[in-house]
């Protein structure tokens, strides 16, 4: 490393970007400089790479060039949106006066200072964002064994808080996959973390985050917001401060914060998130997720709420019930979908331009959006009031409509006040509607009418100085100026009269022409240049104004977006059942699990479009009596998209959607667990068996009754007997001690013997045909075993060798002429007896060490980790 330099001996200039850098040591700093913004020394080497821009070199410092590169300020934007994506931080070193205030301070250089911090979780503007996706900044406040967690978007004002133990964390990092991680420095190394330190800031935990949080939100005590537990308060104030912080003081609109606690909702790990694709697929493509399955919203607010129910499912009746309500009605009221679909569609994001109002970073199109997003919202009340009546609206419908019509919305004077169409900038000026202001349009009058004068004297200085072709041309820098071709140039400054209002005054020669004024047009320019200045500080407090408007009402017009949001994804999930193959699921407070014909929504979407063989919709009944499903079949059958569709209806049912099904009924889930597809960890370095067992123990550990556990191949990645042996324990386990419903996928037909043994088990296949030799997938689930392995035939349908198939097809009848005489599951064989809890322990193993070890264990208190550590050591005891 270079040694660090000083900003000794600077110029005035490099010693205020040393004092920003000082500041913001992790940030690059964006050093605004006329119409651009520079980044200098190491800076501007690592943004030239990250953006692809020409680095350069500008004097020197301390004996040193020093580097440079620039963007122009006008589309600064998009190079920001660029290395936000990359992970890097910002920090916008802004000049905060006029050339014209540094003038009159006499200082030797215009001032410049950090505006703000721009970070992945707190950035607003539209382009550095993703409509669809919600921009979590969570903030993370380890106290003791629990955690505190805090999370906010700073885009829509979202705020939410959870106290959690440390397990948790991944999965909550797996359901809000924020943009951007705070937390304290040495917390950072946790496991869950280490994956995403390039999303990661430091911040300490604050000691009085209860007395800051309650300062922010302008309230003696956060009592009435719920219920906190003190880390949660704490993680909530950090991620106040860094908003704060990047806002350099500022703070955008917040709700106040809501403890979500945890409770109500179906928790979902990490894995199981990944195994079923819920908002992505493992790909990338958002067509294979399920979300991109069944978003047919029309905003992108509407698009956000989706993906947080599904991220986020319910685990309560009652709510539940509620918007199935909301879904039906829509379901069956056609022409009110039809009516709130079309005042929906290209409807402006209101929540998001109500963030950057409340930090006065807007443009005049966020204005625009208020105005428009509030009439759309009046056009959806009026569709549901022609609706009211019979059938009686249910309540989130009720309650959407009555907030879809803010008390004091600014609606009408926006309309009144906006121009139409808005300029996209504040300072191109017109934003502001002839005929709002009587101030406003005299100033315009005044501007206009020196331009008529111009025009005018146009025709005047063309006869007086004899050049029929004089044309008066508008300059950035110069203003106003009369341009002759060179040769008529040449002798107005031969010959051109000397004085009076319209004598010529050289002031700029080009190629083929000279530009002249006369105190006549430079009065006339100054006139322009006056008024339009005045026009546009006017326009700009005309927009304080309008703002001031907005903010005023900002929690109504943020709960009408909610509610166009909610009746967003309500309306989609009536469309996505209006074609009559979705069905209400009914959801019942016992284990029940039966669905009948139910499909993939993303498989048959994709047959669909594939224009492929259509989807075979398969039945599954988990109800008491039958829990566990023990599936068989070959490889390409169907049994992960089996496992996986009833994982995903699960999903949909609890996060409030219609199902793709004939009929459902579907108990009440606290917890899903689903683990289909491989489980590799090549980055944390475990082998995929490794993996394997630890998220079976996760399940075993956590699965209650009220869970759903989906399970492909346990014991995969071991030896035969292993493997078999490991399944066989893990099944009994489900099924004698957690009792929960559960689909067990397995190659191992063994198990399927103890159907007769545990009598909750029922065995399934999915049904393979032969014909002419080849094997024909139906696609269908049957009651049963599967009869043989089909590898051999799924092998040849790969395209292995043929001499290679039929040496396989040799050995394995070798194999299976030997296993008959080596039948597994005759009592004999001891391994497979099935151990009974009570019975005595011969009294030769008993005082084995291992026997003791195990005697002492509590299984309970284990977690996955340590129970392996165990199980390595009592088996080094043998
Ligand atoms: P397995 O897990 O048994 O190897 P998959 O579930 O991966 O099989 O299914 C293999 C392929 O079979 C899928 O890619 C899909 O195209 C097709 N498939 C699976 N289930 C069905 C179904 N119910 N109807 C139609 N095609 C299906």
């Amino acid at each position: 490393r270079k040694p660090l330099r000083s900003a000794e001996g600077a110029t005035p200039a490099i010693a205020q970007w040393f004092a920003a850098k000082a500041a913001h040591p992790d940030a690059l700093i964006f050093f605004r400089m006329g119409d651009f913004f520079e980044m200098l020394f190491e800076d501007a080497e690592v943004a030239s790479a990250a953006l692809d821009i020409a680095l350069s070199n500008r004097g020197e410092h301390q004996g040193e060039k020093v580097k440079l590169c620039g963007v122009p300020a006008q589309a600064v934007d998009a190079y920001l949106a660029r290395l936000i994506r990359q992970g890097f931080r910002v920090a916008i070193c802004d000049q905060t006066e006029t050339p014209e205030e540094q003038k009159r301070r006499k200082a030797p250089t215009i001032r410049r200072e950090v505006t703000r911090i721009v970070t992945p979780g707190t950035v607003t503007e539209e382009a550095l964002l993703e409509a669809a996706r919600p921009a979590w900044l969570l903030a993370l406040a380890p106290h003791g064994d629990v955690l505190g967690a805090a999370w906010l978007d700073v885009t829509t004002g979202a705020f939410a808080t959870e106290g959690l133990s440390a397990v948790d964390l991944s999965a909550l990092l797996a359901r809000l996959e924020p943009a951007e991680i705070l937390c304290p420095e040495d917390f950072a190394r946790d496991p869950a973390l280490l994956m995403l330190t390039e999303r990661i800031a430091h911040l300490a935990v604050p000691r009085d985050g209860a007395r800051r949080l309650a300062e922010a939100f302008a309230v003696a005590t956060l009592d009435g917001f719920g219920s906190f537990g003190a880390e949660e308060i704490a993680a909530a104030a950090m991620a106040l401060d860094y908003v704060r912080l990047t806002q350099a003081g500022g703070l955008p609109r917040l709700s106040p914060p809501v403890p979500a606690g945890g409770r109500g909702v179906l928790q979902m790990d990490g894995a199981t998130r990944r195994s079923l694709e819920i908002l992505r697929s493992e790909r990338g493509d958002p067509r294979h997720a399920l979300l991109g399955a069944v978003d047919r919203t029309v905003t992108p607010a509407g698009a956000r709420e989706l993906a947080a129910r599904l991220a986020s499912p319910l685990a309560e009746a009652e709510p539940i019930a509620a918007r199935h309500d909301a879904v039906a009605f829509l379901l069956a009221a056609g022409a009110v979908r039809d009516a709130l679909r079309a005042a929906l569609k290209g409807a402006p994001d209101m929540a998001r331009a109500l963030a950057r109002l409340s930090l006065d970073r807007f443009a005049p199109r966020d204005l625009g959006a208020i105005r428009d997003g509030l009439t759309r919202a009046e056009a959806m009340e009026a569709a549901l009031a022609a609706a009211a009546g019979v059938p009686p609206i249910p309540a989130l419908i009720a309650g959407a409509r009555a907030a879809l019509r803010p008390a004091d919305s600014p609606r009408a004077e926006l309309l009144r006040a906006l121009a139409d169409p808005l300029p996209a900038r504040l300072d191109d000026g017109g934003l502001v509607a002839a005929g709002y202001d009587g101030e406003l349009d005299a100033l315009r009058r005044l501007r206009d009418g020196a331009r008529e004068a111009i025009a005018a004297l146009q025709m005047d200085l063309a006869q007086a100085w004899g050049v029929a072709s004089l044309k008066i041309r508008h300059h950035q820098q110069f203003g106003f100026l009369a341009e002759v071709p060179s040769a008529a140039g040449e002798k107005l400054l031969r010959e051109g009269m000397k004085d009076g209002p319209q004598a010529p005054v050289h002031r700029q020669t080009m190629a083929n022409a000279m530009r002249f004024t006369c105190t006549a047009l430079a009065e006339l320019d100054r006139r322009v240049a006056e008024a339009g200045e005045q026009a546009g500080k006017r326009e700009r407090v005309i927009a304080q104004h309008l703002r001031r408007l907005c903010l005023a009402a900002a929690s109504d017009i943020a709960t009408a977006a909610a509610a166009m949001a909610e009746l967003d994804v309500h309306g989609a999930a009536a469309e996505l059942a209006a074609d009559g193959r979705w069905c209400r699921p009914d959801m019942t407070d016992r284990g029940d699990f039966a669905v009948v014909a139910a499909r993939h929504p993303v498989v048959e979407a994709a047959l669909a479009r594939a224009r492929g063989p259509a989807f075979v919709p398969n039945d599954c009944d988990l109800s008491a009596g039958r829990r566990l499903c023990l599936l068989t079949g070959p490889n390409m059958a169907g049994k992960s998209t089996f496992l996986r569709q009833n994982a995903l209806l699960v999903i949909l049912a609890q996060a409030g959607l219609f199902v793709p099904a004939e009929s459902a009924r579907i108990g009440l889930t606290d917890r899903l667990f689903s683990r289909v597809g491989a489980a590799d960890d090549i980055a944390g370095g475990r082998s995929t068996f490794m993996v394997e067992m630890a998220e079976t123990a996760a399940i075993l550990n956590q699965a209650t009754a009220r869970s759903i556990v989906v399970l492909d191949e346990v014991g995969r990645g071991t030896a035969t007997w292993d493997g078999l042996a490991i399944a066989w324990a893990v099944l009994e386990a489900l099924h004698d001690r957690i009792r929960c419903r559960t689909i067990f996928a397995t190659h191992f037909h063994e198990l399927t013997a103890l159907a007769g043994k545990l009598p909750e088990l029922a065995p399934a296949t999915m049904q393979v045909r032969e014909w002419r030799g080849e094997v024909v997938f139906e696609h269908r689930v049957g009651p049963g075993a599967a009869e043989k392995s089909w590898g051999v035939h799924v092998a040849r349908l790969a395209g292995v060798p043929r001499p290679v198939l039929a040496r396989a097809q040799e050995v394995l009848k070798a194999l299976e002429a030997r296993a008959r005489g080596l039948d597994p599951l005759s009592d004999e064989l001891p391994l497979f007896a099935r151990a009974t809890p009570a019975a005595p322990t011969p009294a030769a193993a008993a005082d084995h060490p291992a026997v003791t070890a195990l005697a002492e264990l509590d299984a309970d208190s284990l977690s996955p980790r340590e129970a392996l550590d165990i199980l390595y050591h009592l088996k080094s005891l043998l």
